[in-house]
């Protein structure tokens, strides 16, 4: 899957207040508002040496209100939504051994934080009503963890949404994203159980090995009576042969 790399490094997350993690599995989020468009959150950095390519490629942010900025406190691996031409993409904001910020904490601690730092993102949402956009991220998200878990070996058990997240004690009290599967029918074992599918090896055809039944007329204790049958049978139009014992 083709991932556009934007590095968020305007963002506290990513300069100061820089945290390392060895990532042990996937929050998965979705916005929570109504704008399904990337730009909206990722913008590449002012001195970033792709800036114009980016932007022609992410869409400009004409509010400013990006997630590249200090003043914001938020910040995840990945985004998934619509990038500037309509079509559904994925934009990377953080290398994937910098915490992000996108869990909060719980009662037990942060699926932000080591130990338990986990790789983050974000889905754009739109009003939750379009089928066809909701297939493309979710197709987009369902690739993007494959694709995370094949690259460290892990089980699509490693994936939790964010409410997920709270439920077990490491993040805040979100309802994302199980509140958007649930209006197309789906939850979060569903969305693991597609992750599988793409990290289960199909398993490849063995063609059949052909067999043959041959079929014995008769035996004889004289050559020419073979001789006699075999004649009979070429003329019949079966391939005869004679075979000594
Ligand atoms: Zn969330």
């Amino acid at each position: 899957m083709k991932i556009i790399e934007c590095m968020h490094t305007q963002s506290r997350c990513y300069g100061k207040k820089r945290q390392a993690i060895k990532p042990v599995g996937i929050v998965v989020h979705s916005t929570g508002a109504n704008n399904s468009s990337i730009k909206r959150y990722s913008q590449p950095s002012d001195n970033d040496p792709r800036r114009s390519e980016l932007l022609s490629l992410i869409g400009v942010n004409k509010y400013g209100n990006h997630w590249n900025r200090s003043a914001t406190s938020k910040a995840v691996h990945y985004f998934v939504g619509k990038l500037a031409d309509g079509t559904v993409g994925v934009v990377q904001n953080l290398p994937e051994d910098i915490a992000a910020w996108g869990s909060g904490k719980g009662k037990n601690g942060s699926y932000n934080y080591e130990p338990t730092g986990h790789i983050q993102f974000e889905i754009c949402e739109d009003n939750l009503k379009n089928k066809e956009y909701f297939d493309a991220v979710y197709r987009a998200a369902v690739e993007l963890c494959a694709d995370i878990c094949r690259r460290y070996g892990w089980k699509s058990s490693v994936i939790v949404s964010h409410r997920e997240a709270h439920a077990k004690g490491y993040a805040s009290n979100h309802s994302d994203i199980d509140h958007w599967l649930l209006k197309f029918g789906l939850t979060m074992n569903d969305f693991r159980s597609e992750v599988d599918k793409l990290l289960t090896p199909k398993k490849e055809e063995t063609p059949k090995e052909e067999k043959l039944y041959r079929v014995q007329v008769g035996a004889y204790s004289k050559r020419e009576n073979a001789e006699e049958m075999k004649a009979k049978l070429i003329s019949d139009g079966y391939p005869a042969i004679i075979k000594e014992d």
